[in-house]
């Protein structure tokens, strides 16, 4: 922050105001703020003589925030002080601020690759339960049970659901209600980020890549069965993440619009040769049950609505 003390002691000398001086300090002292704030102090007149400039900016920058104007401190209200028999300006933050502060470190909290921004504003509060009450307590017992004991194991969810009901929404609104109780999370979109580690094979950058997503406190999956699987994404990329997470217990969602049994028939088994894995399928759909719990998301189709 600017010293906004010596910014407006240089105003004061600058400005030619040196003939009107003594207008604008009485002007400053005649603020009732100031009034009771001399009173209370007891301050001799030598004493207010020296704190004059200090009140003057007091004033000023009260009056800049009154009228909407920039502050060279913006967010940040001036209060009078007391320092060593003198009046400063002290200067606090607006609850406003506080409350943007607050908001950006929740937000920090949930990490997200290639997810659509508007997750960021979902809230459990605003998720329409109708026909899906049990989705949603079980999301809110998610948030529960975590914030209780984030070291016990706790079955994430597996959301399944046509396009459009709502399920990314979801799985953000949990990343959220998380976020506020302190915990983080990784929320990403499966199938960019299956492109983004493919792209990163020749830069030697895989491991660091897939680490970085395993060891997610919370991870949430999202779309997956959208893209075709190599066998190297199934079974290195995802079967890695997958069982890394399960032998460290972390609590692990997925949205997908296939049932997890059409995810094992038409995206594990098959890989995009067109060649059947059935057995490494079902080591990847175990891993998952053993993770996520299958719920069917009902509703209308919210886009573009
Ligand atoms: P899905 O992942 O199931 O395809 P989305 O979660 O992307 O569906 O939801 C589709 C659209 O509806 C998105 O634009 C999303 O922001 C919006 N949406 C979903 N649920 C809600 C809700 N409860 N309140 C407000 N908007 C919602
Ligand atoms: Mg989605």
């Amino acid at each position: 922050m600017k010293d906004v003390g010596e910014e407006m002691a240089h105003q004061l000398r600058n400005r030619n105001w040196v003939k009107n001086y003594k207008e604008l300090i009485d002007d400053a002292f005649a603020d009732e703020e100031v009034k009771d704030f001399v009173k209370e102090n007891q301050l001799s007149q030598a004493e207010l003589a020296r704190s004059a400039s200090k009140v003057y900016e007091f004033v000023s920058i009260k009056r800049q925030i009154k009228n909407g104007e920039v502050t060279p401190a913006p967010g940040y209200q001036p209060q009078l002080i007391l320092s060593n028999h003198l009046i400063d300006v002290a200067y606090v933050p607006s609850e406003e601020l506080m409350k943007s502060q607050k908001q950006a470190e929740i937000r920090a909290r949930v990490r997200t690759l290639n997810m659509p921004k508007a997750i960021r504003t979902a809230q459990l509060a605003d998720f329409d339960i109708t026909g899906r009450e049990e989705i949603a307590q079980a999301a809110a017992d998610f948030i529960d049970t975590y914030t209780a004991n984030p070291q016990k194991f706790i079955q994430g969810m597996y959301l399944q659901g046509s396009f459009g009901v709502g399920k990314t929404y979801l799985l953000g609104a949990i990343a959220n209600g998380l976020a506020e109780e302190g915990f983080r999370s990784t929320m990403l979109h499966f199938p960019s980020f299956a492109v983004e580690v493919k792209g990163a094979i020749g830069s030697n950058n895989v491991i660091g890549k897939i680490d970085s997503i395993k060891k997610a406190p919370v991870l949430m999956l999202d779309d997956i069965g959208a893209d075709q699987l190599s066998s190297w994404l199934r079974d290195d990329v995802l079967g890695i993440i997958l069982q890394y997470r399960m032998q460290e217990e972390l609590p692990t969602f997925f949205s997908s619009n296939l049932s997890l049994q059409d995810l094992l028939e038409q995206y594990l088994t098959v890989n995009n040769r067109g060649e059947a894995e059935p057995l490494k399928a079902r080591r990847i759909m175990e891993r998952i049950v053993f993770l996520s719990k299958e719920y069917t998301m009902i509703g209308r189709n919210r886009r573009h609505s």
